[in-house]
């Protein structure tokens, strides 16, 4: 069995990387989603342990204390990370575990894991990434805003990324995703 690797995906609010990740997940049963925990508290729709571990400042604040992260960033204005645990029991087991973080948690991870793969997910046009935040209606005026100046702060950071996709139809996105783990799998040296 060939051994697994880190799948990181970043890409600005409205950039449809839950979207994607869920289409990739549903074709590619040897992608497993970390579940990040969040200081942010739930949308409607969102489930505890399924989309994210949802957790106080204090609760979150010990996993860092006791190293249970292997990566976390404060983004817009709440505390993000990566439980170690999942990520490395999945690995262990040879399949590809895919994380949907910011940039200033890719940079943490490829300081640390040399052989993760990494995708910065684009919008089609930024006029396009405003009307997404804007229509998923789950953001203050203020969020959303906030949200929108940092994707511009987030675009200079696609050269640090191994592979750039366009997130125009879903479909496409994950096909190219599907591309890129194809060519990772028959990487001869990963770094
Ligand atoms: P949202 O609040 O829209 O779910 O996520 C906001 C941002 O936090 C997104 O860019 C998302 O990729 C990022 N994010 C989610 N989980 C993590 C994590 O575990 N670590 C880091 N660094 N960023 C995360």
């Amino acid at each position: 069995m060939s051994k697994g690797f880190l799948l990181v995906l970043s890409g600005p609010s409205g950039s449809g990387k839950g979207t994607v990740s869920e289409a990739l997940m549903a074709k590619n049963h040897e992608v497993k989603f970390s579940t990040s925990v969040t200081t942010r508290k739930p949308r409607s729709m969102e489930v505890d342990g399924e989309n994210y571990f949802f957790k106080t400042e204090e609760e979150f604040k010990d996993m860092v204390k006791n190293d249970e992260l292997l990566e976390y960033a404060h983004v817009h204005t709440n505390y993000y990370g990566t439980p170690k645990e999942f990520v490395f029991q999945e690995i262990e087991k040879g399949e590809i575990v895919l994380l949907e973080i910011d940039v200033q948690g890719a940079l943490q991870i490829k300081d640390k894991y040399k052989e993760a793969v990494f995708i910065f997910l684009l919008p089609p046009t930024m006029e396009e990434l405003k009307h997404r935040i804007v229509s998923r209606g789950t953001e203050s005026e203020k969020d959303i805003e906030t949200r929108f100046a940092n994707a511009f702060k987030e675009l200079d950071f696609v050269g640090k990324y191994d592979y750039f996709v366009v997130n125009d139809k879903v479909d496409q996105a994950v096909k190219d995703i599907e591309n890129i783990i194809a060519a990772e799998k028959l990487r001869v040296k990963r770094y």
